[in-house]
């Protein structure tokens, strides 16, 4: 019996909507903040598609993009003065989804340098510690990492080992960081450390005697991302490297609500790229002599892979005008870094499935963001932290 011909898709160019942009959030944000996607979206697809593949096979960060991501007004973005874009909390929300779509590693040096460097100087610093580090920082010439987790468990941060204790008009830190994304690559490390007064965050530069900074290397998540362990060996640092104005745990959390933020736009942007590839690959992969798309079973899976990146997409929408609007809180932000992180890990994976033999791959996109997003669902507050912070929320009483 002859195999029948393909049928050919319906579509109605008019009704036609976007496939990764159902409910045209696109649609709400301002014509800036159009402007700033399409071209982060231009540079993802020119310089960093091209290279990405390679460079987490090579287990390497692509450092000689540093200075166009800077040109772009990426790094500290939303941050007013001090050479920096001040562009708005939707607009940082597309740069980390253009990114991401592009890489998670990508898009976590952006976060790094932006929402866990660049914000604590500007919302803590002192006007010398802004004017010495923020601009060198927006143009990428000096490079941050953010210390907070150590080695022992860093879903506990108020349990910290590393301290600083005052000698004269200097500090002396001691202890240990692990998992800090630039680590080996930053010119200056934001680090917490326990004090007699509570938490403070010390700028620590690279060079300093006594501070060391060592890679990670085998791993298999963002492997287009520097990772390194910190070692603090009685570093002596001057009171005017000490960030007057926060003490306490709130400091470094109120960097990690910011990007946070970002991260729930990011992830929108790999899961997209999952869903793109799947199109793609279901309408042209012929099985029992029709595509893979034709059949209900994938159409399933991809409605499904829409339903959650629309809903996700509509959560970030929202959380992006509560901060505008300075109505954000952290239990928001947990809500979304769960339910975004979850979606984009499932998406990857069920991806890679649908691609068969070829899910593995790193030809294809989905087994790269898979083992990215397992970095991205832990770092910045573990899955089940975020849960349990919505499980506080609703009950009062805090299970963690
Ligand atoms: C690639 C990468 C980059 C990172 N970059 C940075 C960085 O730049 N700066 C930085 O400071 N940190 C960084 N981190 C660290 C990251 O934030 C931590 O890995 C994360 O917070 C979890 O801490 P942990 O690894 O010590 O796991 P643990 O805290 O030891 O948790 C282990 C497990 O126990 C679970 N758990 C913990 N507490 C409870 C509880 N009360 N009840 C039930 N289950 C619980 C967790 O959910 C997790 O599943 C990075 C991590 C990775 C992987």
């Amino acid at each position: 019996m002859a195999t029948a011909a393909p049928a050919t898709p319906i579509k109605n160019s008019k009704q036609a909507l976007n496939p990764l942009d159902l409910f045209d959030v696109r649609g709400m944000l301002g014509e800036d903040e159009r402007m700033v996607q399409d071209s982060v979206a231009r540079f993802v697809d020119d310089r960093v598609l091209p290279i990405i593949q390679e460079c987490f096979e090579q287990h390497r960060f692509p450092h000689d993009l540093i200075p166009e991501i800077a040109s772009l007004g990426l790094l500290g973005s939303s941050i007013k003065g001090y050479d920096c874009a001040g562009l708005s909390s939707l607009a940082y929300g597309v740069i980390c989804q253009e990114l991401e779509r592009g890489d998670s590693g990508i898009r976590s040096f952006v976060s790094v340098q932006s929402s866990l460097c660049m914000y604590p100087i500007y919302a803590f610093g002192s006007e010398e510690q802004k004017q010495k580090y923020l601009p060198r920082m927006a143009r990428g010439e000096l490079i941050g990492c953010f210390g907070l987790t150590e080695p022992h468990g860093g879903s506990d941060p108020a349990n910290m080992k590393t301290h600083a204790k005052r000698q004269g008009k200097d500090w002396v830190i001691n202890g240990a960081k692990m998992w800090i994304t630039n680590g080996t690559i930053a010119g200056v490390c934001v680090c917490w450390a326990a004090t007699d007064e509570g938490i403070r965050g010390f700028l620590i530069d690279k060079g300093t005697k006594g501070f060391d900074a060592r890679e990670i290397e085998n791993k298999f998540s963002l492997r287009a991302s520097v990772t390194g362990a910190l070692f603090f060996d009685n570093v002596v640092v001057p009171e005017e490297n000490v960030l007057p104005g926060v003490v306490g745990l709130k400091g470094p959390l109120s960097c990690l609500t910011q990007a946070r933020y970002g991260i729930t736009w990011g992830v929108i942007g790999a899961a997209q790229a999952c869903l793109a590839q799947m199109l793609d690959y279901t309408s042209t992969r012929i099985l029992f002599g029709k595509p893979l798309a034709q059949t209900q079973a994938i159409q399933l899976r991809l409605a499904d892979m829409s339903r959650r990146i629309t809903t996700a997409q509509l959560l970030s929408l929202q959380l992006g005008q509560l901060k505008e609007q300075g109505r954000m809180t952290p239990s928001h932000v947990s809500l979304a870094k769960w339910n975004n992180c979850r979606m984009a890990l499932d998406i990857a994976r069920d991806a890679r499935d649908m691609l068969g033999g070829a899910g593995i791959s790193a030809e294809y996109v989905p087994v790269r963001h898979m083992l990215n997003l397992e970095s991205v669902i832990t770092y910045e507050g573990t899955e089940t932290i975020h849960q349990l912070t919505i499980g506080r929320e609703l009950t009062g009483f805090s299970a963690f």
